[in-house]
């Protein structure tokens, strides 16, 4: 045990050197009670189009059929909170979508982990999952001990708020998990349910077909007129049920640059962005998560809050 203890303490060192702002470690077994939750919220529908939440099902709920003999699941936490944003008065982008898409930073970092555990500690099997394969991420964390899944269904670490990226590298090293799981803080609080402006949340439970997130990225075709006047100026992404979170009142602003506003983005006002043409989105957005919508994708969403509503 004192060997698993030192090689992870190790390990999270490494972590944290890498510009990681939490670190956390799970033995890889069976998700149970996740699955039958999992379950139930793809049977309720709540995963609107996303039709490849269904897919992988025992992988996504089993680190075992990810990667071979799989020990342990490190989570770690990413600050994207930037020091600067948007102008109030415009269209809104999600911050996690202000600078370089999060996919490759953290995955190069979490690849410089797993280098570092191959060279420095042994040679292990692994792999590094940032949002892209069937893992559970928010869970993991949570088990980890890096904060509690919300009733806005966000992990929320206790330090950093929940304006986090989260990564897994799952190995077939044994290590120390002994993490010290912590309490759901939301309380009495429902300050996420009552700001969500198109009643996507259900305590604990989103319905994704509801959120303006699913709708402004993942959601091909039209957007239902159901929606209408409901959108805020939310163009890419929503962060209302962050944005009035108490536990993010003390978001910490992340120094990478990589993650920081542009000025162009900074500036841009609704008659801007209404006249947005390719050349400027692609000045805009190259390399940013914002190109998974494409220029069609967020003209269409700018169009939609831009038509005025039916008359009934
Ligand atoms: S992201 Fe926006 S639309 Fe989605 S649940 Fe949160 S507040 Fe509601
Ligand atoms: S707003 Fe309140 S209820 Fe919602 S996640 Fe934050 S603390 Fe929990």
């Amino acid at each position: 045990m004192k060997n698993k203890t030192k090689l992870s303490e190790k390990i999270k060192q490494k972590a944290l050197e890498l510009g990681f702002a939490a670190f956390g470690i799970s033995g890889a077994t069976f998700l149970k009670k996740e699955s039958q939750q999992l379950k139930q919220w793809l049977d309720n529908g709540f995963h609107g189009e996303m039709h490849y939440m269904e897919n992988h099902f025992e992988k996504r709920t089993n680190p075992q059929k990810l990667v071979e003999r799989a020990k342990s699941v490190i989570s770690v936490l990413y600050n994207y909170y930037p020091k600067d944003f948007q102008r109030k008065d415009t269209y809104q982008i999600s911050k996690y979508a202000y600078g370089r898409d999060y996919h490759y930073v953290v995955k190069e970092k979490l690849n410089q982990l797993l280098e570092f555990i191959k060279q420095e500690i042994q040679e292990v099997s692994g792999r590094v999952f940032v949002d892209s394969a069937p893992v559970m991420d928010k869970v993991w964390a949570a088990k980890s001990g890096l904060g509690w899944i919300g009733k806005n269904t966000n992990l929320i670490s206790k330090e950093f708020g929940s304006f986090v990226f989260i990564g897994e590298l799952i190995i077939d090293l044994e290590l120390d998990y002994n993490m010290h799981l912590l309490k759901d803080y939301c309380g009495s609080c429902t300050k996420c349910i009552d700001a969500c402006p198109t009643g996507a949340l259900i305590p604990y439970q989103l319905n994704a077909g509801k959120c303006i997130s699913y709708l402004t990225i993942e959601k091909k075709g039209d957007i239902p007129d159901e929606f209408k006047g409901k959108w805020n100026n939310w163009i890419f992404g929503c962060d209302i049920c962050q944005d009035v979170c108490p536990w993010n009142a003390k978001a910490k602003p992340n120094n990478d640059p990589q993650f920081q506003i542009s000025g162009l983005l900074k500036n841009m006002n609704r008659e801007d962005w209404q006249h947005l043409d390719k050349i400027t989105f692609k000045k805009l957005f190259k390399n940013s998560p914002v190109e998974r919508a494409k220029y069609e994708g967020l003209k269409r969403n700018i169009e939609f809050i831009k038509k005025p509503l039916a008359k009934s």
